[in-house]
């Protein structure tokens, strides 16, 4: 017998829990991969996103073919797709691992009952998770807001869990004849027509590249993870987050490469916040739009600001840890998480634009955007968020540029203007005006001090309304 088995964001052979089972229970199977962005409605793949993509595509293809077969990629609706598929080569079940944002929730439901309708057994697994939405509820049975409890329940429950192998051996089927919609990876057109992803270069998405980056992280960062990854010129994390946005690695094999190692604790917990956004997006669905808090609707918003959006998505604020951090997203796809929130911090704090407005940015352009992640990320920064910073604690990027940066060394790497800034003007240029002019570097877009000040007033006629 013939099985399907549907790639999505499991692009991997080894761990894959789907295809392990059809390898094991079927005589022969076809893998696909429908492109549907339409399915995802707002949130379909930004054009970083798209970018890794169409490399990881080719990655999962190649691997495929080590095994004597390929990846079959259609396009347009999930449903028909599928159903041309079963249809031309007589499949009788479908594989695959779930997903678990609200749109695909439901697309995954509605497909599945119309295939099983159609007389296909179907079966979905977890792949991607320690630990499934809706399987860990605080002692009321209810989701946790917090994180601390949700990771000290959750740490209970990953020791056990053993990776599967890639399996050895994999018949394929062959999709004789027209197939509708069928298509190469290239025809999707997920590059983009310029060359902005030049600088992605660096990067080598697919099942192979995630785990050289594991094994690279292993060998030198991971024994300084707790101390070394708020410092954004070095390489203090792993990196791994575009590859584990697209499933090229789960945290069972994560866990399970790194046991015994010095320093894993702290970072199996960064890896627990990614679950607990997967756990809160599935119970708080509106949280990608909405605040989290909705004492937050209140809130006073500066009007939305064209000008100084600009300004921020190219990295010409004035403000050089920010600008930094805005040029390193920009040519490389990806930033560091405490640059991070000191971008997020001056957008939703110091200029008080609506977190939505970054969140979209970040969409666009991070090769990781992920829908849970970011849209955590930036309501811990706003404050609107579940277990968010306290709103008042405004990040002054002056004083964490010179704690975190303290040589300057990542602001040099991005913002050249500053590179021959001297001791405190590499955080601070507008300190020197003589130095400023000659730079080069923009002015600061808003005045540190008296920003906060407005932003922590709004804050407290928000908590006086409230
Ligand atoms: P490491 O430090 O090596 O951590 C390992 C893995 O743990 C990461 O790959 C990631 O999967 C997970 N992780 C680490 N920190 C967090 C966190 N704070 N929240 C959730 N998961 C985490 N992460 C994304 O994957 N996609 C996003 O779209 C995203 N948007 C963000 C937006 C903002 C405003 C902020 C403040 C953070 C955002 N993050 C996002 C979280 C974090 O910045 C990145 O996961 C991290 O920088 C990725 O680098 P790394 O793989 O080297 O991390």
């Amino acid at each position: 017998s013939t099985a399907l088995v549907w790639f999505r964001r499991d692009l991997r052979l080894a761990d894959h829990p789907a295809l392990h089972a059809a390898v094991a229970s079927h005589d022969r199977i076809v893998a696909l991969y429908v492109h549907a962005p339409g399915e995802e409605g707002e949130w379909a793949p930004g054009a970083a996103s798209r970018w890794w993509l169409h490399h990881s595509l080719e990655a999962l293809d190649a691997s495929l073919r080590r095994h004597g077969g390929h990846l079959e990629v259609l396009r347009g609706d999930s449903l028909e797709a599928l159903r041309a598929t079963a249809a031309a080569c007589k499949a009788d079940a479908l594989y695959l691992n779930r997903l678990y944002e609200p749109r695909l929730l439901k697309r995954d439901a509605r497909v599945g009952r119309a295939l099983e309708a159609d007389g296909l057994a179907v079966r979905s697994f977890n792949a991607s998770l320690w630990s499934e939405p809706g399987d860990l509820l605080n002692q009321q049975g209810e989701p946790y807001r917090v994180f601390t409890p949700f990771w000290r329940n959750l740490r209970t429950r990953i020791d056990e869990r053993a990776p599967l192998p890639e399996p050895a051996t994999i018949s394929f089927d062959r999709v004789d004849g027209r197939l509708a919609g069928r298509v190469d990876i290239a025809d999707l057109a997920l590059l983009p027509d310029h060359d902005w992803a030049r600088g992605f270069a660096d990067w080598t998405p697919g099942e192979r590249g995630a785990r050289d980056l594991l094994d690279l992280f292993a060998d030198d960062a991971l024994g300084h993870y707790a101390e070394g990854r708020d410092f954004p010129a070095r390489h203090g994390t792993s990196r791994l987050s575009p590859h584990l946005r697209w499933g090229e690695i789960s945290p069972v094999q994560i866990h399970a490469a790194l046991r015994g190692h010095r320093g894993l604790e702290p970072f199996l917990r960064q890896l627990g916040w990614r679950e607990f956004a997967q756990h809160l997006l599935y119970h708080f669905p509106k949280t990608p739009r909405e605040n989290f808090n909705p004492s937050f609707d209140a809130f006073r918003w500066a009007a939305r600001d064209p000008h100084a959006l600009r300004r921020w998505r190219e990295g010409q604020t004035g403000i050089p840890i920010v600008d930094a951090g805005m040029r390193e997203l920009w040519a490389t796809g990806w930033m560091h998480n405490r640059v991070r929130m000191l971008v997020a911090s001056l957008l939703t704090k110091n200029l008080r634009q609506h977190w939505v407005l970054g969140e979209r940015w970040f969409w666009d352009t991070l090769v990781d955007a992920d829908l849970a992640n970011n849209a955590l990320g930036w309501q811990w920064v706003a404050g609107s968020g579940a277990d968010a910073a306290p709103y008042f604690r405004i990040f002054n990027p002056v004083t964490q540029s010179e704690k975190f940066d303290a040589e300057g060394a990542y602001i040099r790497r991005w913002v050249p203007e500053l590179a021959r800034a001297k001791g405190r003007l590499v955080h601070a240029p507008w300190e020197d005006p003589a130095f400023l002019e000659g730079s080069g570097y923009p002015p600061p877009i808003v005045d540190l001090k008296t920003s906060r000040e407005t932003a922590l007033d709004a804050y407290r006629n928000l908590r006086g309304a409230g």
